[in-house]
This record gives structure tokens, sequence and C-alpha cells, in this order.
């Protein structure tokens, strides 16, 4: 079974006095352990597809499972919780919380599903030994590098152990070396943790990395 089924998306904003078609007949299946390459010009509709697998926006037409639940049957409600456990999502903009400590900031998921303080910390700080940043825990955001910065978004957003991460150009906004470090994070990721990623990137050295690449254009995929 798929971890990722998407079947015949369509999604159309209506901006009332016309109508954006961002996604057209998307199919997708993504295996556990796959690490998928989404790329396509500015406008392609990247973004669009990348939220609507994560549950943020809602598809005009057709369905998603993920891992044999269709999400598109859920409820706001219900889609919160199984988003906040199973669905890791990393942005260009890290969307750390500048006030507080790298720690913290990796631990705010695991309150949000109400797990106590002490697993909580054990977890985080077991998470950020494996990213090399154990010794920046009582670092604000802003006390590390763009690279640090975005491999913290990356363990906050695997502290729940999710079975997905969706990533949207999370190297969009750092300098190539830092890029390179935080590809090399989640491809460990996919290995070492059986997560599947999709990731958006426009930057054709990653290719190489991706075990397949989708490409999009005016809302469709090209060549598949
Ligand atoms: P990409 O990430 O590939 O640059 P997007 O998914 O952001 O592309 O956008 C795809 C198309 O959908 C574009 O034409 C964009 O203007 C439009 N679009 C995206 N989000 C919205 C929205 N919330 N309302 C209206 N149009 C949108
Ligand atoms: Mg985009």
């Amino acid at each position: 079974m798929s971890m990722i089924s998407v079947k015949n998306l369509d999604k159309t904003f209506d901006m009332k006095s016309f109508e954006v078609h961002a996604l057209k007949d998307i199919n997708l299946e993504v295996n556990s352990s796959e690490f998928i390459g989404l790329i396509g010009p500015s406008g392609s509709g990247k973004t669009t597809l990348i939220n609507t697998i994560s549950g943020l926006i809602k598809p005009t037409k057709g369905r998603i499972m993920i891992d044999g639940v269709n999400i598109t049957d859920l409820s706001t409600k219900e889609l919160r919780e199984f988003r906040l456990k199973n669905v890791g999502m990393v942005f260009q903009e890290h969307l750390l919380i500048g006030s507080l400590t790298a720690l913290e900031n990796v631990t705010l998921p695991l309150i949000f599903l109400k797990i106590a303080e002490k697993e909580r910390i054990e977890r985080a700080e077991k998470l950020l030994d494996e990213f090399g940043l154990l010794d920046k825990k009582d670092h604000l955001p802003s006390e590390l590098s763009g690279g640090q910065q975005q491999r913290l978004g990356i363990a906050r957003a695997l502290i729940t152990g999710p079975k997905i991460l969706l990533a949207d150009e999370p190297t969009g906004n750092i300098d190539m070396k830092s890029a390179k470090i935080v590809m090399e994070t989640i491809q460990d990721v996919v290995k070492t943790k059986n997560t599947c990623v999709i990731m958006v990137s426009h930057n054709p050295q990653h290719r190489s990395r991706f075990d397949r690449v989708f490409e999009l254009q005016d809302g469709a995929f090209v060549n598949n």
C-alpha cells in the first residue's frame, strides 16, 4: 500500500471575477522511504499540491489518502489532529518561534499532543543530538546560522515521528553549503526513519538525490 495516494486531484481557486485552475487531474503514489522531488516553474502549483496533501488546502475534486486514511473525508478537527501526528512540514521560512530556545521550539508539537514534560525533553534532546544541534539547545533561533535554523525546523517537524515530511523549498533561503547539509539531513531522515518525503526544490543539483522527480507545469504533471 502507498503511504501517499493522490487520485484525480483538482484545485480551482475561485476569485469571484475569475478562476485559477491551480491543479489539474494530479495522480501520485508515494511509498514510505521514498524521497520525491517536486519541480516546476513559479506558479505551476507546487505549493498548492504540497498544501493540499498536508490538508491545509481543501481540494475541489479528487481524493488524498495518507497511510490508508482518506484525509478529504476528515472534519477540520480530525484533520488537525491527524496532521499533528502524521505529517511534518518544513517551509522556506523556518517559522521557528524567536522567543523560545532551540529545545523549546522542538518540543512544541509534543505539548499540543499533551506529552509529559520529561518525555518531551528526552525526545527533543535525542533528536537534537542526531541533528548535531544538542550543544545549541539553549540558544534562541537568532543565535543560530541559517542552515542550523532550517535543520532545527526539520527536527521540530520530525519530533512527533510523522510518516510523511512535506518540504516546500526548505533550501530556498540559505547558502549553498548549508543547503547541501540540509539535503543530506533530509536524505538521512528518509533512510533511517522510514519517512517518505516530498520536497519542492528549484536547485538542479538536488535532482540526483531524489528517488523520483515529478515536474509540474501549469498545474499538471509533465511526463508522468
Ligand atoms: P508554485 O508554488 O509552483 O510557485 P503555487 O501553488 O503557489 O505555485 O500557485 C499556483 C497557482 O495558483 C498560481 O497561479 C497562484 O497564483 C495560484 N494560487 C495559489 N494560491 C492561491 C490562493 N490562495 N488564491 C488564489 N490563487 C492562488
Ligand atoms: Mg511555491
